[in-house]
């Protein structure tokens, strides 16, 4: 089978019937690159920059990460995107030199663009760097964990402000950056009609939205049988982000495990998701898979799951009309 795979490595992700999706990687630092040529994947979905935050002894200076993020953008093809995420801290991902309150939920707490928005002196810094990258590739820089239209609405005034003092200082920016926000709050995929018309794109991050949706943190053994990626409100939410993109000409993507989800990703490919990145190690069996389906039958295997009950019978109907997953 890994040479069956290895043969798809450059080949375009093309369903049966000639439908492209755009097969991304998800990487946590730019040594992630060689992983990502290596399985042949188009462009970076995701990178998690707080690794540059968490592996270092100090808050990273603009030159220490304008340095990663043209690497990351000068390593992948000039026709290919990359998605950098800005600095998803907090919760969980512990900063010992940014010592902050400590909380009674962090799941629910002072974390991403809430952070980044309080603390407005890092992600102006990280805004900078990022801004001069765009220089050097394709760049779209998403925000993590946005909750409300103003939140997005207070990154954006942040980043038009720091764009226009780098050109006013003569720095070389890119006049295309896209602008998007991360679907992993539940708030925003209800309001992805609403978002939709002032973001570039959107990028669904299934690992926390369904923690979040379900109410049930897949690390416990008591409730982790309701981590449900299947379960269909999760796949109507998905359902409705994917539509709302659309009906406004912008990109859908997904950046969560389920990207790359032999189970799923027929039902994510009916549902017309634009862009599926995954860990790269998934890239080329999930490419397999994608060409021997026809996208155009798999609309109705998406509208009869969103109508299912439960995540079991979406995984019975699945099984039943997919039988090239194995
Ligand atoms: C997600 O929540 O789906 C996601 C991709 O972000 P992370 O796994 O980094 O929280
Ligand atoms: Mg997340």
């Amino acid at each position: 089978q890994k040479v069956e795979w290895a043969k798809l490595k450059d080949q375009k992700t093309l369903s049966a019937d000639g439908q492209h999706f755009t097969l991304a990687a998800n990487i946590g630092t730019p040594k992630d690159l060689t992983g990502v040529l290596e399985n042949g994947a188009e462009g970076i979905g995701l990178y998690r920059t707080e690794f540059l935050y968490m592996d270092s002894q100090e808050l990273p200076d603009e030159e220490a990460q304008f340095e990663a993020y043209k690497s990351v953008l000068e390593g992948v093809e000039p026709d290919e995107n990359v998605t950098i995420r800005t600095m998803d801290i907090g919760g969980d991902k512990k900063l010992p030199y940014l010592p902050l309150p400590e909380e009674e939920n962090p799941f629910l707490g002072y974390r991403a663009i809430r952070l980044s928005l309080g603390r407005s002196d890092i992600f102006r810094t990280q805004l900078r760097a990022l801004i001069r990258a765009s220089a050097f590739g394709n760049l779209w820089i998403m925000f993590p964990m946005v909750a409300t239209l103003p939140e997005f609405r207070a990154a954006r005034d942040i980043f038009n402000e720091e764009k226009a003092k780098l050109v006013a200082e003569g720095v070389a920016v890119s006049d295309n950056i896209k602008l998007g926000i991360m679907v992993e709050v539940p708030a925003a995929a209800v309001l992805a009609d609403k978002f939709a018309q002032e973001v570039d794109f959107f990028s669904i991050g299934t690992n926390d939205l369904i923690g979040y949706t379900m109410a049930a943190d897949r690390g416990n053994d008591k409730v982790s049988y309701l981590y449900q990626p299947y379960n269909p409100s999760i796949l109507r939410l998905v359902d409705s982000v994917i539509k709302a993109a659309h009906k406004y000409g912008k990109v859908a993507a997904m950046c969560g495990e389920m990207a790359g989800d032999p189970i799923a990703v027929p039902i994510l490919m009916g549902m017309g998701l634009d862009e599926f990145s995954m860990s790269a190690t998934s890239v080329l069996p999930t490419r397999s898979l994608m060409r021997q389906l026809d996208a155009s039958k798999l609309q109705t295997l998406a509208e009869k799951a969103i109508e299912a009950d439960t995540s079991e019978d979406v995984v019975a109907l699945v099984k039943a009309n997919v039988p090239e997953i194995k």
